[in-house]
């Protein structure tokens, strides 16, 4: 595929129709954003254009209060909307298929621990009792601390000690509801053992390793291998266990989860079908169960293809409720068994769309394409290279593109362009002269890349050329500390300008960011079900912003990075929409200073200080540095331990 922007064809006008449609805005958006008249971004939280925030305005507002980018902004009406969605989802299934008993669900606390964000999914799932899930024993405590709704769910899951048992024994007594679900066979005796010491016993889950396997990047964590859950021969030995000591009574969960991101709704039909007979084998065993915890997995379509690919899914939200109810249904009909209350455990489809990470340009990259002016007596390679571009001109001129043509000037460019180095190397032309054949070779390359979008048949080599002339752009974030999936494990996120969108994008780039290393940057773009290398960006103009932001990164993402090069974490926002189009900041969750990050591997900054202070001292008495300077030099360093670790304007 020809990523050009540029044909012989191109149309006049550009639209903020051509920009969604490039960018793929409306295939992968929800309705959450869409493009405005000004060709700036709005956001659109309850999917509809009446209630909307145009984020190039929001931006300029925030940059008044001294808030400028890298910023996260947070909108929890998103949020919201994304809770809502899911419970109509299965309000609706359970309705359609009439399934006698009710969807009560809960958040996997991993996919974003932050508090803020925790409290708000709390305050909006209250109506619908929605719980929390815990993975390990700080998250136990964030769960065990912040539900005050007895009725909510606190789901125990990760691997467990004595004191996380017992822990989730005493808080049923502070009337909440943890069940703790047994992921390996030792964990079993520990209950045993805490509930005699405690004489009180817990709420029991179990959770099955189950031999339906997912496909996609979290493949591996499910299937006879996985990492997590008993087996079939395991499960059958817990429960006699939990019988001997008077437990069973207190079996009331069966547990699953299928791994992140399932792009197949058939894996996920085979799974509920084998956990619904688990299930039914676990009540005809005695347990008195109740539940049935589908775990989370519920994917998002990064890119809007809706296929079965790593960036994407081929359901929907209601595809997936509807599958739940409908399957468990079947099975529990089948056997005459009372249907279990459904639990699910999704994070990513919840926290995704309702943060948006801004970034700004600092300036680009691109090789030098101006073609240098004739000087007399040029170089015989200077000349041959100069033949070579006017011969691209007449061959670009024929109605009928010789590609086999094109191909040939461009090996001779590239000839000649080795012809100068060589010559370079060994003292015979200069380093002007190098330069003005580098910069005919580049305008060789931009001439062929420019007439090739009209022809079908392109060679790999000259297809190459694009990336070949792409530019750099210099991003103030860091890939480590704001996207680290996309390093870790290609992750796909959408990433567009978020402004200019009424002005066709020029240019071919990718992304560098500020750390000192090659990973880090961007360089794969959503492309509809494809992948592509170079994203179309517009031109930078002198003096003004450029802004980008990547999409559905709420999940996972800020927990998972790190402080490479010690950039720390970015301002984060809160916005509430109020009425049209005006907000309101609800918090301001500040990013990390300079003298956070130093803290993080134990310098004590006002030591740093203090000692530089001692050399300024010193400086002075040498007469190297005056006082002005010194004191310029100290207030330059105080300032910057206060401020954020990114690049201010
Ligand atoms: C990670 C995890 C989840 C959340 O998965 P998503 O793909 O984000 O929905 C749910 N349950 C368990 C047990 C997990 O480990």
């Amino acid at each position: 595929m020809n990523q050009s922007p540029h044909t012989n064809h191109e149309k006049t006008t550009w639209t903020i129709k051509d920009s969604a449609e490039l960018y793929g805005l409306e295939r992968w958006g929800d309705n959450y954003f869409s493009i405005n008249d000004a060709g700036n971004i709005n956001v659109n939280p309850q999917g509809s254009k009446e209630n909307s925030l145009d984020l190039t305005h929001l931006l300029d507002e925030l940059k008044d209060r001294n808030l400028t980018p890298p910023l996260l902004l947070r909108f929890d009406d998103i949020l919201e909307d994304r809770l809502k969605k899911l419970h109509h989802a299965f309000e609706d299934a359970i309705h359609k298929y009439d399934y006698k008993n009710r969807y009560q669900g809960v958040f996997p606390i991993k996919c974003n621990q932050q508090r803020h964000v925790i409290e708000e999914i709390i305050a909006i799932g209250k109506q619908w009792n929605f719980g929390l899930e815990a993975g390990s024993k700080a998250e136990l405590l964030i769960a065990l601390s912040m539900i005050d709704n007895p009725e909510a769910l606190i789901i125990c899951n990760g691997y467990k000690d004595n004191r996380y048992i017992e822990t989730s024994i005493l808080a049923r007594q502070l009337k909440k509801k943890p069940i703790v679900v047994i992921e390996q066979l030792n964990e079993v005796q520990g209950i045993i053992s805490a509930s005699k010491h405690l004489n009180a016993a817990p709420l029991i889950g179990i959770r099955a390793k189950l031999s339906s396997q997912s496909s996609g990047k979290w493949e591996a964590s499910t299937g006879d291998k996985s990492k997590f859950g008993l087996s079939i021969p395991e499960i059958l030995h817990a429960v006699n266990l939990l019988k001997d000591s008077g437990l069973l009574d207190e079996l009331i969960l069966l547990h699953f989860h299928l791994g992140s991101q399932i792009n197949d709704i058939s894996v996920l039909k085979n799974a509920l079908q084998e956990a619904g007979q688990i299930y039914i084998e676990l009540k005809r065993l005695g347990a008195p169960m109740g539940y049935l915890d589908v775990g989370g997995g519920l994917g998002i379509d990064y890119d809007g293809s809706r296929t079965a690919t790593a960036a994407s899914t081929n359901y929907s939200l209601q595809n997936y409720a509807n599958d739940v109810v409908a399957t468990i249904q079947e099975c529990c009909k089948t056997n005459q068994i009372e249907v279990p209350r459904l639990i699910t455990e999704s994070g990513r489809n919840i926290c995704s769309h309702f943060s948006i990470l801004i970034f700004n340009i600092l300036g680009t990259s691109s090789v030098p394409i101006d073609i240098p002016k004739r000087t007399n007596n040029e170089y015989l390679i200077v000349e041959n290279l100069r033949d070579t571009l006017n011969a691209l001109d007449d061959i670009c001129a024929k109605s009928k593109l010789d590609v086999s043509k094109l191909q040939e000037a461009w090996n001779d460019a590239l000839k000649f362009k080795e012809d100068a180095l060589a010559a370079f190397r060994l003292g015979f032309i200069d380093l002007t002269t190098r330069a003005t054949a580098e910069q005919l070779t580049w305008a060789c390359a931009k001439k062929i890349t420019s007439n090739l979008s009209n022809t079908t048949l392109i060679p790999e080599e000259l297809k190459a050329l694009n990336s070949a002339l792409a530019a750099t752009y210099y991003a103030n974030i860091s890939i480590f500390r704001s996207a680290p999936d996309t390093w870790a494990i290609n992750q796909l996120f959408p990433i567009m300008p978020i402004h200019r969108l009424n002005e066709r994008p020029c240019k071919l780039g990718h992304f560098a960011d500020l750390t000192c290393d090659s990973d880090g940057k961007f360089t794969q773009f959503i492309n509809n079900g494809n992948i592509k290398n170079l994203l179309e960006l517009h031109e930078m103009k002198p003096g003004k912003n450029y802004w980008v932001g990547m999409f559905l990164g709420g999940a996972y993402q800020e927990i998972m990075g790190n402080l490479h090069n010690l950039f720390g974490s970015t301002n984060a926002i809160h916005i509430r929409l109020t009425q049209k189009g005006r907000y309101k900041l609800k918090h301001v969750v500040k990013g990390n200073t300079k003298r956070d990050v130093l803290h993080a591997v134990e310098y004590n900054s006002e030591q740093l200080l203090e000692k530089l202070r001692i050399a300024t001292e010193s400086a002075i008495q040498h007469k190297t540095l005056n006082i002005n300077d010194a004191q310029r030099f100290i207030e330059h360093i105080e300032i910057s331990l206060r401020k954020s670790t990114y690049l201010q304007e």
